[in-house]
């Protein structure tokens, strides 16, 4: 496994979002766990929710005084591909899970166990691909410390085999943290915690971007300026149903047809899925007029997402599965008129006709976004309430503090059970 570099940071940046008082009161949480030495395990260092969240969680805990280290798995595709069935299949999606599969699953998290070395009093091992490490620690010279998985999953409804199998895993764990209670299995028997996972006001994707870098950045890529925009941003995969938003799109554009879509689906190395489905999309759009695939093969980084989302004059995120789905919070802290699937931890975001719509179809997500069109009072309101809702609840130093809280009170019962 590799270790990711961090850039620094400082939370007192964030005292303009979130107020003195919160940054204080984190600092002072902080003080009891000074030199902590916890370690976060993911299986990608970018592409994707998690490995989006680390990036900002990863510094800001450094800057507390907790001495972090952020490992990721080593990559392999045939790995990837079978995890990606296992999540698809945690999600509740049909899927062929086999004992072969296992085996193979198995066998990755044992090479990739050989190289957590040193000790830490806190571990945290976000979703299913690296799970499997804290048995196989068990199984050998043992586990140090307090392990924590982070499921960013919904597990409310999984595949049995393939459900059987992860918990089996998780056994070896002192905690599990989820976005909602509804996402946790009711057989788990591990402890359980519940906080949302939270989007960056400081990154390079959430800060404000004046209007020339904007324009610059999006006509670049072809888009017309002078004519209406939607934008989803998200990984090709068919949960986040681009072939609907296309659907959609043709329902509004017979309405208005200036119209434009653009899609931003970065290639994350643990869903080889991607490449395929960006295929079958790319087929779906080519005989519709003004759709646009673009992705981080084409130069599409973080502040490219920014000016995108910046640029829309509606976010779609017409999810059909979801875990939270950060890109709805990135697109809300913009004040920006939001369309997006009632699903997984959307809901939790949006307030349905305060802050956004929320919309179970094709037709649903046509009608929305035609509104938005041909109401910017509408577009401005909800964009003001959704920026509010994101500044209350999703910034990372509220995920910080929940982190820090959990971690305290698993520390005092180490203390306890000594
Ligand atoms: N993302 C990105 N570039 C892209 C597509 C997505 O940087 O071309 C980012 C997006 O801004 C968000 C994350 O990837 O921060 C996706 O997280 P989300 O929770 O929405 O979905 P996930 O991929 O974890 O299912």
């Amino acid at each position: 496994m590799e270790c990711v570099p961090v850039p620094r940071a400082s939370l007192d940046d964030y005292a303009p979002f979130v107020g003195f008082d919160a940054i204080k009161r984190i600092r002072n949480i902080g003080r009891d766990l000074e030199g902590a030495r916890v370690l976060h395990i993911s299986s990608t260092p970018y592409g994707g929710g998690v490995a989006e969240l680390l990036q900002a969680l990863v510094p800001l805990m450094k800057d507390i005084g907790l001495d972090v280290t952020w490992q990721v798995m080593d990559k392999d595709t045939d790995f990837f591909t079978i995890t990606k069935i296992l999540h698809n299949a945690l999600q509740g999606m049909g899927a062929i899970w086999v004992p072969e599969m296992e085996t193979k699953y198995m066998e990755s998290n044992r090479l990739n166990a050989k190289d957590i070395t040193g000790d830490f009093d806190f571990v945290v091992v976000h979703d299913p691909q690296p799970a499997a490490i804290a048995s196989i620690l068990d199984e050998g010279s043992g586990r140090k410390g307090k392990w924590i998985w982070r499921c960013h999953l919904d597990l409310s409804n999984p595949m049995p085999e393939a459900w059987s199998f992860m918990k089996s895993l998780l056994d070896s764990y002192d905690a599990a943290i989820f976005t909602t209670s509804v996402y946790a299995p009711s057989d788990l028997d591990v402890h359980i915690e519940v906080f949302p996972p939270s989007i960056d006001p400081v990154s390079p994707k959430n800060l404000p971007l004046g209007k020339e870098v904007v324009n610059t950045v999006v006509s670049g890529y072809g888009i017309d300026l002078n004519r209406p925009l939607l934008v989803q941003v998200s990984r090709f995969d068919p949960w986040k149903d681009p072939l609907g938003v296309i659907g959609a799109f043709e329902i509004v554009k017979s309405e208005i047809p200036t119209l434009q879509l653009v899609f931003l689906g970065s290639m994350a190395i643990d869903d080889p899925e991607g490449f395929h489905y960006y295929r079958v999309t790319a087929e779906r759009a080519k005989d519709v007029p003004d759709v646009f695939l673009l992705t981080n093969t084409q130069g599409i980084g973080n502040i490219a997402v920014n000016a995108f989302q910046l640029a829309a004059d509606v976010v779609v995120q017409k999810s059909i599965r979801e875990g939270f789905g950060l890109v709805v919070s990135e697109a809300l802290w913009k004040r920006k008129a939001v369309v997006a699937g009632n699903v997984g931890g959307i809901p939790l975001q949006i307030e349905d006709g305060v802050s956004g719509f929320l919309v179970n179809s094709i037709e649903e997500c046509a009608e929305k976004v035609l509104f938005f069109l041909n109401n910017p009072e509408a577009r401005e309101s909800m964009g003001r309430a959704g920026r509010e809702r994101v500044r209350e609840r999703f910034l990372t130093p509220r995920n910080l503090e929940n982190y820090l809280e959990m971690f305290k009170r698993m520390s005092s019962e180490k203390s306890e059970d000594v």
